[in-house]
Formats: C-alpha cells, structure tokens, sequence
C-alpha cells in the first residue's frame, strides 16, 4: 500500500502483485461476470485486511489451554459501517464482511445519469447510526467523477461523525479524487489502482468498463410497468 504524493491519505497498491494480478483479470475484457465478481471479492477482502493494518491495536493477557499469554486485538475492527453503493458493490461487500464480520451494512442505491449533465439518482437510503468510535467504509468499485460518492457521503452525515471516513474502491479517476477531497478532505481513499483520465462519457481509462454490467449482466430496458396495482 503507498500514499499517492498527489493528496493527502489517498493510497493505491501498485505495489501488491497479487492485488495487481487481481485487477488485471477485472480490466480484461475477456473476463466472464462469474470470475469478475469473484475478483470484486478478492479485492475487497484484501483490501480490507490491508485497512485492518492501518488500525489501532490493543495488548490483551489470555490463557491458552497451557499457560497464560499476550496476544492483541484490533481495537476498531469491530466498530465498522460498511455502506455499499448498488449494484456494483455488492460483491466487494461480500469480500469485506469477510474481515469486517461484525459491520452494520448501510446500503444505498445511487447512479449517475449520462453526460454531460451526470444528474445523480439516490432512491433507496438505509444507513445504520454512526457513533463517533466507528469506521465508515464507503464501497464503490468505480471512482469516476466522484459525484455519486460526495452524494452518498453528503448522506451518511446526517446519521453521525465517525472516527475515520473511507471510501473503497477498485479504480479512481483523478478527478474523481479531487472532486471528493474538495467536499470532504478529511475521506481516506483506499483503491487498486489509480487511472489516467475519464473520457467524456464519464468512463475511467484505461479502466475497466461498467463494473455493474460486468459483475452482474448488462439490463434489458422495457417500457415502465404501472406502479400501482389495484385488486378489485
Ligand atoms: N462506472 C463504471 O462502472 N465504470 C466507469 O468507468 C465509470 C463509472
């Protein structure tokens, strides 16, 4: 894991070959949904064990079955919120629970509309209270223009100040970056890797494509089913 010289607590982990050999797979366009949500998992388990280093730890005297001993424990590992951005999260969260077995999960449903205007659309928020003793992870595979983020993040505000903000991701833009360290410059960032430049539709280059279609299926667009129904 290193800092990137460019801002301040923005780390990347160019220099984990695993983790590198992990993205390689998401970006080839060969890789099927099967083995792109298996990496989503991957990564968000590793990365949330190389967040774990970053934690405090505590001495603790236990007894094994023999003699008395001194081990640790990590003293903010069970005060974690995980809120988990749809869909494409959703297996990066599965990789993190895996460390972080005791998180809440918030989960909130944000996209982005096309360009040029990339209008944001939250329709579905369930965020757990936040305590000034936790951690909140912010899950997002794809940092792009950051909006959808500072969207997400202008939201968990209001449900508490936690000890350390962090968001988790797979790629970032520099603009994406930017955009969130304006808003929020207190935000750890912790991602794979950090890319060139968006294009103008707001994609990351070289990148890896839509992280959602690519985990789970491109949708099929059918005309708007009524919403409300009426039984007789
Ligand atoms: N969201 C994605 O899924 N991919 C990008 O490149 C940018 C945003």
């Amino acid at each position: 894991m290193k800092e990137d010289k460019r801002w301040e607590k923005v780390y990347s982990f160019e220099d984990s070959p695993y983790l590198m050999e992990v993205l390689t797979e998401l970006r080839d366009k060969e890789t099927d949904s099967i083995a792109f949500r298996k990496g989503l998992v991957k990564l968000g388990r590793y990365m949330g064990y190389e967040i774990i280093k970053t934690m405090d730890v505590e001495k603790v005297k236990i007894e094994t079955p023999l003699e008395e001993t001194e081990g640790i424990i990590v003293k903010d590992r069970k005060n974690v919120v995980i809120v988990t951005v749809l869909r494409a999260a959703v297996p990066l969260m599965e990789g993190l629970v895996k460390v972080f077995e005791h998180a809440r999960i918030g989960i909130v449903s944000a996209s982005r509309g096309k360009a040029p205007k990339f209008e944001i659309e939250m329709n579905y928020v369930k965020i757990p209270q936040i305590t000034p003793e936790d951690t909140v992870i912010v899950a997002d595979p794809m940092i792009a223009t950051g909006s959808t983020l500072v969207t997400v993040m202008e939201e968990i505000k209001k449900y508490g100040t936690p000890k350390r903000l962090i968001v988790l991701g797979v790629l970032a833009a520099p603009e994406g970056i930017n955009r969130i360290k304006e808003q929020f410059p207190e935000a750890e960032i912790f991602v794979t890797q950090i890319d060139r430049e968006l294009n103008s539709k707001g994609y990351i280059l070289p990148g890896l494509g839509d992280a959602g279609d690519r985990a789970f299926g491109a949708p099929i667009k059918i005309p708007t089913l009524p919403q409300v129904h009426t039984i007789d």
